[in-house]
């Protein structure tokens, strides 16, 4: 097995993973996802607000009607001609006056107490919306940022691409093939050395002693803890 040409064509490999690497560390990148989730929590905020709202505005709808009803009443009792009645209807119905006035008192408090609300629940709404509409605003900027970075690191990938591809013709297939899906898999080195007698390069775990003579047969194994290849220089 040729280990010379993997490790050459890891050599040149590495570079490219420094890229992507660089570009995946992006600060944009990470700014982005914060955006993303400040965007989420202000739109669940919102949905939250408008349920609550109509909530309110159903009080409010209910309270309006109570209000009328005690209203009428009141008027139909200003209209009574007190004439025609008894001292005792008299009083009852001084009675009920004080009651249906203590009525529209309360009645107009948890109107304004409502109203109060219908303030402070839009108040919130706005300021939701506008950390939903910020957060999409920067998030394009970002998300701008992030293509540029791409675009601007595309030729140098692309030339490093370009060699790799002639320095693969090197590496036997089946090897390759391994490799590339370990990469993919973002394992990065693919292949370690073996360190001291018998630790894997990486990870540092000790490797089975059937396996210390199974790279001194094939060359290389694979470690069964990092999944990398494990060669002995
Ligand atoms: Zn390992």
């Amino acid at each position: 097995m040729n280990i010379e040409s993997l490790l050459n064509y890891q050599n040149l490999d590495s570079e490219l993973f420094k890229i992507e690497q660089k570009i995946s560390a992006s600060p944009y990148r990470k700014k982005a996802n914060e955006l993303t989730v400040i965007a989420k929590k202000s739109q669940t905020r919102s949905t939250e607000l408008e349920a609550e709202a109509e909530k309110v505005l159903a009080d409010i709808a209910d309270i309006k009607e109570k209000y009328e009803i005690n209203k009428k009443k009141m008027d139909e009792m200003l209209g009574e001609k007190v004439d025609d009645m008894t001292i005792e209807d008299i009083d009852k119905a001084s009675g009920l006056r004080a009651k249906i006035v203590s009525n529209l008192n309360i009645l107009e408090k948890m109107l304004q107490k409502a109203a109060e609300n219908v303030n402070r629940i839009l108040a919130e709404f706005n300021k939701a919306k506008k950390t939903f509409d910020d957060a999409r605003t920067q998030f394009a900027v970002c998300k701008q940022k992030i293509d540029e970075e791409t675009k601007s690191s595309e030729p140098e990938k692309e030339k490093i691409r370009k060699q790799l591809a002639v320095l693969e013709k090197d590496v036997e297939p089946t090897l390759m093939a391994e490799y590339k899906k370990k990469r993919a898999d973002n394992i990065f080195p693919v292949i370690v050395p073996l360190e001291g007698e018998n630790f894997c390069g990486r990870c540092r775990m000790e490797l089975p002693k059937v396996a210390i003579s199974h790279i001194k047969e094939k060359g290389m194994i694979t470690c069964e803890h990092c999944k990398r290849f494990v060669y002995k220089k």
